[in-house]
């Protein structure tokens, strides 16, 4: 059976050359790119990315940056909600979503974004989809959120924070995906090291820069080595590990 590598977590609609970038993607065996929407326009983009290009598919959601980003969110999230509903079946995961109190210091956005993320997070519920997750400096306040849904799988993206609830989300069976910043990053090293092989996965989350260069699918391929070294695990067999994770959170897009 040939392998295959996944990147589960891409803003290929951010990219200017996305033929390029998936011919790159393929050259190293990265065959599957999840592009995961942020923002109102970006819905509509990633479903005809994903209709245009069989490697690429559709995860749509609204990113917590989004209540800085556009002052009409909030009344933009029905007509959003209607959409996702409208392609469920064109539809892989709900994401990028989540809370962010990081980058959001003004905490009168608090309340919006936590409005939001609970309707995204409904959504999935009834459409029974697994969602890619944002936790950015509030990791506390999604952890406490998120056992009142029933929803298939949980992917957590570049997580960096407390240890605490890192364990937690290994406890709680979550997936966790890690990105090119294994390569600097103590704390994305850290979740490579204590999630067991069985809960990784890999993403870019393209075309955020990595030391100075722009990220792209093809880096998953050193993302899987740099695990395999990190976790002392033959990199063929941890690739194979990974695919089977990818086909059991999301597994439509097989
Ligand atoms: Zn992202």
């Amino acid at each position: 059976m040939v392998q295959i590598l996944i990147d589960v977590h891409c803003h290929i609609n951010l990219y200017l050359t996305i033929d390029k970038i998936i011919k790159n993607a393929r050259d190293v065996g990265v065959e599957k790119i999840v592009a995961v929407a942020m923002s109102f326009i970006s819905q509509e983009r990633v479903l005809e990315i994903a209709r245009q290009h069989k490697e690429v598919y559709a995860s749509l959601g609204i990113h917590p940056e989004e209540v800085k980003m556009n002052e009409k969110i909030e009344q933009q999230l029905d007509s959003i909600i209607r959409l996702i509903r409208k392609n469920k079946n064109n539809v892989c995961a709900i994401g990028e979503i989540g809370l962010d109190h990081y980058f959001i210091k003004d905490k009168e956005l608090y309340p919006l974004q936590k409005t939001i993320f609970e309707k995204m997070l409904l959504l999935a519920q009834e459409l029974e989809l697994p969602v890619n997750l944002h936790t950015k400096g509030a990791e506390k306040t999604v952890f406490d959120t998120l056992p009142s849904y029933s929803i298939p799988n949980i992917n957590i993206h570049w997580y960096s924070g407390p240890e605490k609830f890192l364990n937690l989300g290994i406890d709680r069976g979550y997936f966790f995906s890690i990105t090119p910043a294994i390569s600097y990053s103590p704390a994305v090293k850290k979740v490579a090291l204590n999630v067991d092989k069985e809960h990784l996965l890999l993403e870019s989350d393209g075309p955020v820069k990595y030391s100075g260069s722009v990220g792209v699918p093809a880096m998953v391929k050193n993302v899987l080595n740099s695990i395999s070294k990190i976790k002392e695990i033959n990199s063929h067999d941890l690739e194979r590990q990974i695919e089977q994770n990818t086909r059991k959170i999301f597994p439509s897009i097989f």
